[in-house]
């Protein structure tokens, strides 16, 4: 669970004596303190709950490690979209509106990528997308993906080496859910091999960990 706690100054002085001298008894931060023992039982006791310090028996207080502050704000926006890429779920351009939805449910995503013979990216499949086509039209077994999607050269793409931020930028300002992530192919302009995908649950869940690291 995450607590996020709003420290009082005497709670940040008692985290950083215990950072720094732990494990330490609750009678030798009162000394430092200058405080009797009993007026800091309080804060010891929200830090303890909290999850801030650890308290053992006979050894004293010491510094819950795993609650540290493991991400710095610049390194929070240098995150990789490489290192946070997830598993790309790719169709034949050719396969049908009908394949597409079986796919979809079957593996659990909420968009699809299209490539041609050749393995390029040629289109993006959206839920809506599918959806539409549903709506018009009866034979969606004999309707190609291709004539339904979003296609090349508007499809908003991401590179491994871009951040993390900026495509949340492109999922916000182009109003999508998903990115494709893509590798340029060699000796061939304006082709790309699909190779992962980030998404807005993506860029939520990296979200969630770093405020969870960052919890006191
Ligand atoms: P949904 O249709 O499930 O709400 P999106 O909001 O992602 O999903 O899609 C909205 C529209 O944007 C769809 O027509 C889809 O084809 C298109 N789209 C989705 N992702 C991209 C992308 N990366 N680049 C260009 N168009 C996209």
């Amino acid at each position: 669970m995450v607590s996020s706690i709003k420290l009082t100054k005497r709670q940040e002085e008692i985290v950083q004596i215990v950072k720094e001298d732990g494990p330490i008894t609750g009678e030798q931060i009162a000394e430092k303190l200058k405080l009797t023992r009993a007026t800091l039982r309080p804060d010891l006791a929200i830090l303890t709950m909290a999850g801030s310090l650890e308290a053992r028996p006979r050894v004293g207080y010491f510094f819950n490690k795993d609650k540290e502050r493991l991400f710095e704000p610049t390194e929070v926006l240098n995150l990789k979209v490489k290192d946070y890429k997830g598993h790309p779920i790719v169709v034949q351009k050719s396969s049908s509106v009908y394949d597409a939805i079986v796919q979809m449910f079957l593996e659990d995503v909420g968009t699809l990528y299209a490539v041609d013979s050749e393995g390029c990216l040629a289109g993006v499949i959206s839920r809506k997308d599918l959806l539409r086509a549903a709506i018009g039209n009866k034979n969606l077994e004999d309707l190609p993906v291709s004539v339904i999607m979003t296609r090349m050269p508007n499809i908003i793409t991401v590179k491994p080496e871009e951040t993390l931020v900026q495509a949340a930028k492109k999922l916000v300002t182009n109003r999508i859910d998903s990115l494709p992530v893509v590798r340029e192919i060699k000796h061939k302009p304006d082709s790309y091999e699909v190779i992962g995908r980030i998404t807005k649950t993506t860029i939520t869940k990296v979200y969630l960990e770093i405020a969870e690291q960052k919890s006191v």
